[in-house]
């Protein structure tokens, strides 16, 4: 049995795949006996999530004949075998440190297969991306200074791309102005180690709008870059694809009903990620290649017309349905009248979102441990963490429940593949890590968990 808690009137249930409902709604027993055994919270994972939506992003480029090149961005997840499903699915990844450059390598992943596009590299990391031949966007002037003076390689010309900040992105401290991506081809101009493949950017926030403004000003650079004698072969628009965790009209009802009572804190948070996306990742890449960046020429024309590949780093993307974490109730505790806490093994280090003062607005399932149906009535509670830290809470929302949840039940976050369940974990009061499995259907079709390490995807 599956219970769902909600804010009455403005629920926020969870969209699962079909993999996960069944194991939810069938094999509970399975989740606890593997709780039991791996510890509370588990984070689960279906690799094969990755790949299919990968897949649905490749058709909308099929469709439109696109040549492209898809990085998973790697930072979004720690699993090894997310970064297995997506090189086995052909993509590349987008490496942001030596240890991700390192993971992907292990598992098979030559240079043609690796970008790297993340700020601050280190000279260990621009050593080891320049040894593979990985693709390297260009940050700024002095990341260039750094390369040129640095570990280029004498026999072979290093791929680069220039990172452009968008002028709707003024105050961002990622990329540069367009003026200083002309400066970097002059000096790229004039070093025989270095060859330009083109412009990347990667924008804040999830509008395929802001993509398609940008794109026209990377196709002035294309543009200025040709008349420079340089023949770039790539724009690479970034992340940011959005994700529909929860059906869009409930998201924004919940969004438009919430009231500063709704929260145990009495303030609604600033601002909420876009849970609910009106488009899919597939249907806002659509619009983006029919939006016209130039007199009746759309993405889609402009890039075929000029020969070059689109690339993309989507990692929350990717990831969408790709994981969800388990935390055992150790304890409800009533607080007042008609409120009551509920502590779970686990913290909010592995569902962080109230850490950003904010709110990961899809609600939790609950699934009771087997006992006779409970006669309580409904439960107002938010949630906690074991730690002894006040703002350890995974749910400062009031979540209604429609039976009262007891110690040992199971609480399951769907959908914490993405910057949710491990961007914050660690071992504060030096509980274990937890663990993290990958679900597989066997010969009988049977599940049965495996190993996420390096070692054994
Ligand atoms: C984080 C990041 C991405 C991935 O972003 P998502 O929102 O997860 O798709 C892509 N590119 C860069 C440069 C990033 O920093």
């Amino acid at each position: 049995m599956t219970l769902h808690c909600h804010k009455l009137g403005a629920d926020l249930p969870p969209i699962l795949r079909s993999q996960i409902a069944e194991v939810l709604a069938q094999e509970s027993s399975l989740l606890f006996d593997w709780v039991a055994r791996y510890g509370s919270p588990l984070n689960l994972i279906w690799p094969e999530a990755l790949q299919e939506n990968l897949a649905a992003l490749r058709d909308v480029l099929a469709d439109h004949g696109i040549e492209h090149a898809l990085y998973y961005g790697a930072k979004v997840n720690k699993s090894p075998g997310l970064l297995w499903a997506a090189l086995r699915a052909g993509a590349g990844i987008d490496v942001s440190s030596l240890y991700e450059l390192r993971d992907a390598r292990r598992l098979g992943a030559d240079g043609l297969k690796l970008v790297a596009t993340g700020p601050a590299k280190t000279p260990a990391f621009h050593k080891e991306l320049i040894a593979c031949n990985a693709l390297i966007s260009v940050d700024s002037p002095e990341e260039l200074e750094d390369l040129i003076n640095g570990p280029l390689s004498e026999t072979s010309a290093q791929p680069v791309l220039l990172r452009l900040r968008p002028t709707n992105q003024g105050n961002s401290r990622f990329g540069m102005p367009a003026e200083a991506v002309i400066h970097c081809l002059t000096r790229i101009a004039q070093e025989g180690r270095l060859h330009f493949d083109g412009l990347h950017f990667h924008l804040n926030g999830y509008r395929w709008e802001d993509r398609a403004a940008a794109l026209r000003e990377a196709a002035d650079l294309v543009a200025q870059a040709r008349r420079m004698g340089f023949s770039p072969g790539m724009i690479d628009i970034g992340g940011g694809l959005p994700i529909r965790y929860v059906d869009q009209q409930q998201f924004q009802a919940h969004l438009a009903t919430q009231m500063p009572d709704d929260y145990r804190t009495g303030k609604v948070p600033g601002s909420f990620y876009p849970y609910g996306s009106a488009l899919s990742a597939a249907e806002w890449l659509r619009q983006l290649l029919r939006a016209e960046i130039g007199k009746g020429c759309t993405v889609a024309d402009y890039v075929a017309r000029e020969g070059l590949v689109l690339a993309m780093e989507p990692g929350r993307a990717l990831a969408d349905q790709a994981a969800i974490t388990a935390f055992r109730i150790t304890r409800v505790k009533a607080l007042g009248q008609d409120t009551h806490v509920i502590f779970v093994e686990g913290s909010s280090f592995s569902a962080c979102e109230t850490w950003f003062a904010s709110e990961f607005l899809i609600d939790p399932i609950l699934i009771p441990a087997a006992r006779s149906p409970s006669t309580s009535p409904p439960v107002r509670a938010y949630l906690a963490g074991h730690s002894c830290l006040g703002e350890d809470v995974l749910s400062n929302r009031w979540l209604t429940f429609p039976v009262a949840p007891q110690a040992g039940d199971l609480l399951v976050y769907a959908n914490t593949g993405g910057y949710q369940m491990d961007l914050l974990e660690n071992e504060f009061h030096r509980h274990p890590m937890p663990a993290r499995l990958r679900v597989m259907r066997g010969a009988e079709g049977q599940l049965t968990l495996s190993s996420d390490t390096i070692e054994e995807v």
